[in-house]
């Protein structure tokens, strides 16, 4: 991407993969080929992707050894794009409902405290005017490769850049990663999404066997009247991190607790210190361990830290207890 904006180092580090385990094609088992690093800057952070790319071993499939990326990502960024979708719908909500200009545009997401250069705002408004003018009926090439892939995945996200902006709604593609509608509706009824979803497969004959979303009311209602009887999956982040929101906050009480039960790191570390003596070097390891395990913070929402600080602190005090009991041997 065009512009010379210097990177900041991430805040927030991400794993992806693939929700699907079974290649579209053949059905047989996907496995992990290998790991991808993404750096993308969202209105919330500037994240580090690590994307596991899943790929079908079977020789004999249509889509042996096809990178398949998890649709996640594409909700996060376009593929080769450092920003976030979050980031052009705001751009675009900010030029076409604000009526703001390129340099406004910029200012308000310095304001937001997204890295970008004026050159990159002109940029992604460019971008941002093509994905909404793109209309897959109108390119027989894009029609024709759809088609000769054999079937589709849809992803469906609705993005708000700002309470009061209309949502810009962006139907994907998951196996090809293209775009093949995105519309910003100021009404997200089922009836304007369906009209949506129609137009992001319209010309296009081969089948959609499966369809990702965040699982929204009136899209899940509109999914069902455009694609009968086809696999709606609800995205796997967004559901757990909406269903973990609650056990989330105890866990983070817990973990408060918890952390004030271990203090005086500092003066046992402090009484060590210069000594190369085997019981110092113990406690200074041990010293060590209690630090990392206070450190982790966990990972949203499968990885809760408070439970994560109990198992580590429970195994440093298991190979305590084991060390002292050594030593009365
Ligand atoms: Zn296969």
């Amino acid at each position: 991407m065009g512009g010379k904006t210097r990177r900041a180092p991430a805040t927030e580090e991400r794993r992806l993969y693939p929700e699907r385990h079974q290649c579209a094609a053949c059905g047989q088992r996907l496995s992990i080929g290998y790991t991808h690093g993404r750096q993308v800057a969202t209105l919330e952070n500037r994240c580090r992707l690590k994307i596991s790319i899943g790929r079908c071993e079977n020789p004999a499939c249509e889509r042996y050894h096809r990178a398949v990326h998890p649709a996640e990502e594409g909700r996060v960024a376009l593929p080769h794009y450092e920003y976030g979708l979050d980031v052009l719908a705001f751009i675009g909500a900010q030029c076409y409902q604000d009526h703001a200009s390129a340099p406004q545009i910029h200012r308000a997401l310095q304001a937001r405290a997204v890295q970008i250069s004026r050159r990159n705002v002109q940029y992604l408004l460019e971008r941002y005017d093509e994905l909404v003018a793109l209309s897959v009926r109108q390119s027989p090439e894009r029609v024709a490769r759809l088609n000769a892939q054999g079937r589709l995945i849809l992803a469906i996200d609705g993005l708000q850049p700002d309470v009061g902006h209309e949502m810009l709604w962006v139907v994907r593609e998951v196996l090809s990663q293209q775009v093949l509608a995105a519309r910003s509706l100021l009404s997200s009824r089922h009836q304007e999404l369906s009209e949506v979803l129609r137009e992001a497969i319209a010309g296009v004959s081969a089948p959609v066997v499966g369809i990702v979303s965040d699982g929204q009311r009136s899209l899940v209602q509109a999914i069902a009247e455009v694609f009968p009887g086809v696999p709606h999956q609800i995205c796997q982040y967004h559901y757990f991190k909406q269903a973990a929101g609650a056990a989330w906050e105890s866990d983070r009480h817990a973990k408060k607790e918890l952390k004030k039960r271990v203090r005086g790191i500092r003066p046992l570390e402090r009484a060590v210190a210069g000594r190369e003596d085997e019981p110092a070097q113990l406690v200074e390891g041990y010293c060590t361990a209690v630090r990392g395990a206070l450190t982790d913070e966990g990972q949203a929402p499968l990885e809760p830290g408070g439970l994560r600080l109990h198992e580590r602190l429970e195994a440093i005090d298991a190979s305590l207890q084991r060390a002292a009991q050594k030593r009365g041997a």
